[in-house]
């Protein structure tokens, strides 16, 4: 599979992804929720019974104390003999008023609620309130279940209102017996009375701060005897029976109190110790009823029929539990748009890398195609470099040939003045030989000597002309090399020398004094250049009553290293100033086409700029014109190598 296709794919499976991914957040994120809340429920609850159970074994013990810390005053008065023989002798006033006495002294010492003595038929025979109106002395409370209880031989304990007072209170009684005589066992003898001691536990109800949280504690009955909320006081924490109720309204203990089931369900949803009460919100509008949930724990406060029971709030733990549903649901959420933004990230990644390879493989295609272009012109541009090094070889070749020509024909032009220069010795060999012969045969070997000695010299001087020829009709070497600049002017003097003879030419020479300069250029050539200009300045003064040609040689020194300049100055005719600017062209002429080709000076000019010099013309103030070659200066040869290197005129 291409990278290209794997990626269409992977981009065609990502919507499907995607989906996927969206639905199982839809089903994820809410089942999270779920668990976590179901988890953090059951650990709220359970943190919330632990805690009930702390608060309640404390609220037990401080109930028990408070019980326990007054109970065995009524055993203890049950075995005094002075209530045993109160109830013996009721009619016995004195008694009766130190009992009362007792009585009082000790409930309030005490700070019992009341304590009093009853009589077998349930008839009050002394009360610590005895001196109080209204008083328990003489009133009858034998229908109470507590003194039921103490006269059937059981200790009488229950919650109940107070009949005169309405004041609530713990009753706890005992039966009293007769002194039991020697040998018999004091429950078998009957009760004569009972002794009550009422313990009111407000003290202790106040204690209990009204909260959030509801502790009451209930009767045997169910009835609410304490409670840190007022409101729900002697009410059922659920709905009595017919017959409990009636039995409950008979025993007097909460009278004028309708006993009403406080208004609490079972919570839906909820743990099983879990209720709802419809509560009356305190201090607010009378409609301002609301449903509250508590955890409901219950624990039997021992030795009395009482039990205590918490009711704890559960919504703090609840909203927990929300907070952790949420918490919960909003991570998988979270987690999920993470990683449905990592899917995203990489498919936008993907199809980067994929545009990235696509443009890559376009520049690549676009550089190979330029690359062949580029090969093509690279190919087109040597064959064409080669083509112009042919043409330019061709060109130089022709140059050369043209450059030979043009000295062959300055040669055919000296011919006559050189063979009158060479007949001259030759002549003169002859009539030396035919005077050596002459002598010979007179026999004046000495004179003939003399005269062979003189055929001899002339052949030197004839090798000496022939030689500048041989050398002046050379191939040019073509490089350029150190000339020096005037044995390359006499040689050219030397080859012209018979016309200058001949043309009665007076020939000036001014040269630097002291200095031999050497420049750049090759001496065959400089010296045909040489021939050329003074060939043309011989020419032009042809006619002119005064001939002389002047030769300068300068030497300038420049930061370059310097230039050797040489001028042919003539009194010829000067040039015509319309001529000037066409003067160096091939085939220009003023001499006609006998005398003159026009290459001379287009040839002269060729060679003066391959030596990397100028060759200038211009009419001189005086008359004749004067033409200039500027050469750059080269440094002359070392001593021994200058005597080899120096061109022989
Ligand atoms: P050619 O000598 O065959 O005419 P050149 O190229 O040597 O060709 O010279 C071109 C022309 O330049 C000559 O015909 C002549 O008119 C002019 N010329 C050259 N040298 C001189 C000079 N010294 N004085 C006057 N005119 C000259």
């Amino acid at each position: 599979m291409t990278a290209a296709s794997a990626s269409a794919t992977a981009s065609a499976a990502a919507p499907i992804l995607r989906l996927a991914l969206l639905a199982l957040l839809v089903l994820v994120a809410p089942l999270a929720a779920w668990i976590a809340a179901d988890q953090v429920t059951d650990a709220a609850l359970s943190d919330l019974r632990t805690e009930a159970q702390t608060d309640l074994a404390l609220y037990r013990g401080n109930l028990l104390g408070e019980l326990d810390r007054q109970r065995a005053v009524p055993l203890v008065l049950a075995d005094d003999a002075e209530i045993r023989a109160l109830l013996q002798a009721p009619q016995d006033p004195a008694l009766a008023a130190r009992v009362n006495r007792r009585l009082e002294a000790i409930a309030g010492r005490l700070q019992l609620s009341a304590l009093y003595l009853m009589d077998a038929r349930g008839t009050t025979v002394a009360a610590d309130n005895w001196n109080h109106d209204p008083s328990f002395v003489g009133q009858n409370f034998g229908y109470r279940p507590y003194f039921q209880a103490a006269l059937a031989g059981r200790p009488g304990l229950h919650f109940a209102l107070g009949v005169t007072s309405h004041v609530p209170g713990y009753y706890i009684a005992y039966p009293v017996r007769p002194a039991p005589p020697l040998g018999v066992a004091a429950e078998s003898l009957p009760v004569i009375g009972v002794v009550v001691v009422k313990i009111g536990l407000d003290d202790l109800e106040r204690h209990w701060r009204p909260g959030e949280n509801a502790v009451v504690v209930a009767d045997g009955d169910g009835v609410i005897v304490l409670a840190n909320r007022p409101s729900w006081r002697f009410h059922t924490l659920a709905p009595l029976a017919p017959a409990e109720h009636e039995r409950i309204i008979a025993s007097q203990r909460y009278p004028g109190e309708p006993l009403e089931p406080l208004p609490l369900v079972a919570a839906a949803g909820g743990a099983s110790d879990e209720l709802v009460v419809r509560e009356e919100m305190p201090r607010e509008a009378e409609s301002a009823i609301h449903a509250v949930r508590y955890l409901v724990s219950r624990a039997p406060v021992p030795g009395t029929d009482l039990q205590l029971v918490l009711l704890l709030r559960t919504e703090p733990a609840r909203l927990r539990t929300t907070n952790a549903g949420l918490i919960a649901g909003f991570s998988a959420l979270l987690l999920g748009f993470g990683i449905l933004y990592l899917v995203e990230r990489r498919g936008i990644e993907r199809q980067r890398r994929a545009s990235q390879q696509r443009a890559r493989q376009e520049l690549e295609a676009q550089v190979a195609l330029r690359t062949a272009d580029l090969t093509a012109a690279n190919l087109r541009l040597r064959r064409e470099m080669t083509e112009r090094e042919r043409a330019e070889e061709g060109r130089r070749a022709a140059q050369n040939e043209l450059v030979q020509a043009a000295k062959l024909a300055a040669l055919g032009e000296l011919s006559a003045g050189i063979a009158h220069e060479i007949n001259q010795p030759l002549a003169a060999m002859r009539s030396f030989a035919d005077n050596g012969v002459t002598l010979l045969e007179r026999g004046q070997s000495a004179a003939a000597r003399a005269n062979l000695e003189q055929i001899a010299d002339l052949t030197e001087r004839l090798a000496g002309i022939t030689r500048q020829l041989k050398s002046f009709a050379r191939q040019a070497s073509g490089t350029l090399e150190p000339v020096a600049v005037v044995p390359a002017l006499n040689a050219a003097l030397a080859l012209v020398a018979v016309r200058l003879r001949q043309e009665g030419v007076t020939v000036e020479r001014h040269l630097p004094p002291g200095e031999a300069p050497w420049a750049v250029g090759e001496a065959v050539r400089l010296q045909q250049v040489l021939i050329n200009l003074i060939c043309n300045a011989l020419d032009a003064m042809r006619d002119r009553p005064r001939r002389q040609l002047t030769l300068i040689v300068r030497c300038d020194r420049d930061e370059d290293g310097g230039q050797v300049q040489l001028a042919v100055a003539d009194s010829g005719c000067g040039i015509a100033e319309a001529d000037l600017p066409q003067l160096f062209q091939r085939f220009f002429t003023t001499k006609g086409r006998e005398q003159g080709l026009g290459l001379g000076l287009s040839i002269s000019y060729g060679i003066v700029r391959d030596f990397g010099g100028t060759l200038e013309a211009a009419n001189r103030p005086e008359g004749g014109a004067v033409f200039t070659l500027t050469l750059k200066r080269a440094p002359g040869p070392a001593p021994e190598a200058a005597a080899t290197r120096t061109l022989r005129p």
